[in-house]
């Protein structure tokens, strides 16, 4: 039987976005950083597409999970453990709870605050936090005045839009890019962008 149908739609979902996206976020990585980001993802997202019938069997917390270690070993750079760490910490803020949307959120914020930690960052470091963080803020405060699931998932994108754009003018504190100190301002962050994709990615899928 399997639990959990969406999980493969948005891993498929994902990938494609993020294919679209390629040359646009590599562009971004190769003006203050190394320029891998896209390939780093890539690796890890043929992973997961490769396990998405197995996924799809597990219950969420285990999908999560397994996920997070796909990541964790398959995609390398400063992005691997981060996104591994927030898949990780979103299992663990799953497990023995139901799924709905505002488990789902608190989950979520959880979780980049995991990510907080493990990059020992913050927002306005110009860095993927910058999208994370004001997207797990609206959920937490869209879920408190039950705000309806459509206009919640359109006004996640919006603010992960938002988050990516406010990188750009950002001096870069984290990562690669603040060897490169002055020179980060004007471009946005790659794992801004890159977050930005997989969020909307994900909220278009549910918003079919
Ligand atoms: P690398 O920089 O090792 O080549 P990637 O290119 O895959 O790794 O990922 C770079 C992205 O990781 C940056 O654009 C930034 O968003 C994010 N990042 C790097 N360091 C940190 C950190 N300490 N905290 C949060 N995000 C970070
Ligand atoms: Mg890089
Ligand atoms: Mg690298």
């Amino acid at each position: 039987m399997s639990f959990n149908p969406l999980l493969p739609k948005i891993i498929e979902a994902v990938a494609e976005s993020i294919a679209k996206n390629a040359d646009d976020i590599t562009l971004l990585d190769q003006a203050i950083g190394d320029g891998d980001h896209v390939t780093n993802l890539q690796r890890g997202l043929a992973a997961l597409l490769a396990q998405k019938a197995d996924i799809s069997q597990l219950e969420w917390p285990a999908a999560w999970q397994k996920m997070g270690m796909t990541i964790m070993t398959t995609v390398g750079g400063a992005s691997g453990s981060l996104f591994g760490t927030l898949f990780i910490a979103m299992s663990k803020a799953l497990v023995g709870r139901e799924s709905n949307v505002q488990i789902f959120s608190l989950a979520f914020t959880q979780a980049v605050e995991a990510v907080k930690q493990r990059g020992k960052s913050d927002v306005g470091e110009k860095t993927m936090l910058d999208v994370l963080v004001p997207v797990a803020q609206y959920l937490q405060e869209a879920v408190a005045v039950s705000t309806p699931l459509v206009q919640l998932l359109e006004q996640t994108q919006q603010v992960a839009l938002t988050g990516m754009e406010s990188t750009r003018e950002m001096l870069a504190i984290k990562g690669r890019a603040s060897f490169l100190g002055e020179r980060t301002k004007g471009h946005i962050d790659a794992g801004a962008m890159s977050s930005c994709v997989i969020i909307c990615a994900v909220a278009d899928v549910l918003l079919e």
